[in-house]
């Protein structure tokens, strides 16, 4: 049995500080959009380079370019079970073009946590996250902080904020998020995978909800 768990939510929601540990738990592929334009981005490639003309300015990389790039990253064996989808789809079209794919192969989505984070709480975390280089591991200076300042506790690397972090850009994603991404949600409610979750609760306690969503749309 496949499973594809797609985690929705504003930047700032928690999605990928989730995401790393749920994975885990559920032995599934964490596949986050946004660390394969920066891994492009690192690695100077066509594709990273694009990218980073929208994500600079808090823009939305084009559907197209995204969605021929997670059509080949959910093709990849890892995915044979199915993934945990961090980032994307964040339009309407790219959520189409999602089911699309799984419906080729047979596979469906199967929930839909919505971690859902006011605004004014948004801001406070993207200020203050630092993220390391090496492992993409996610910190907070207040909320989540590492052992020591700066460094990351699980292979010492130098932790850095991003630039689309700044305050400006952060306002810019947020917007795009209302108007591009919040669509989702409705869409899916609609076809009953949605599981809205309060992220505004300790990091432990959205993973033990975001968990038990998942196993009820399971049972
Ligand atoms: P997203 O992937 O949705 O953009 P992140 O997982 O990167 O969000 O989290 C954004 C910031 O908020 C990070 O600095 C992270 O450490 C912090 N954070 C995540 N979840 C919580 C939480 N439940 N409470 C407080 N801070 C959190
Ligand atoms: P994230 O790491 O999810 O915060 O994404 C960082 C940036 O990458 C976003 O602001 C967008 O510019 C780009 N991006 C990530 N995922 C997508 C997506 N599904 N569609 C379009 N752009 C994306
Ligand atoms: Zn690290």
């Amino acid at each position: 049995m496949t499973k594809f768990i797609v985690l929705l939510g504003p930047p700032g929601a928690g999605k990928g500080t989730q995401a790393q540990i749920i994975s885990k738990t559920l032995d599934l592929a964490h596949v986050s959009s946004g660390d394969i334009f920066r891994e492009n981005l690192k690695n100077q490639t066509d594709l990273g380079k694009l990218a980073q003309t929208f994500m600079d300015r808090g823009a939305l990389v084009p559907d197209d370019v995204t969605i021929a790039m997670i059509q080949e990253r959910l093709g990849r064996p890892d995915c044979n079970n199915g993934a945990l989808l961090d980032g994307f789809p964040r339009t309407p079209t790219q959520a189409k073009a999602l089911d699309d794919m799984l419906s080729e192969n047979k596979q469906n989505i199967e929930c839909v946590p919505y971690i859902n984070v006011p605004g004014e709480v948004l801001v406070e975390r993207l200020g203050g996250r630092w993220t390391c280089p090496t492992c993409g591991f996610v910190y907070h200076e207040k909320f989540n902080p590492p052992i020591n300042a700066g460094i990351c506790d699980k292979d010492r690397s130098e932790l850095y904020q991003r630039v689309d972090d700044k305050a400006d850009t952060v306002k810019k994603r947020i917007d795009v998020y209302w108007e591009q991404t919040s669509p989702l949600i409705e869409y899916y409610r609609e076809n009953g995978t949605l599981a809205e979750i309060d992220g505004t609760q300790a990091i432990e306690i959205v993973t033990s909800q975001l968990l038990e969503a998942i196993q009820r749309s399971n049972s």
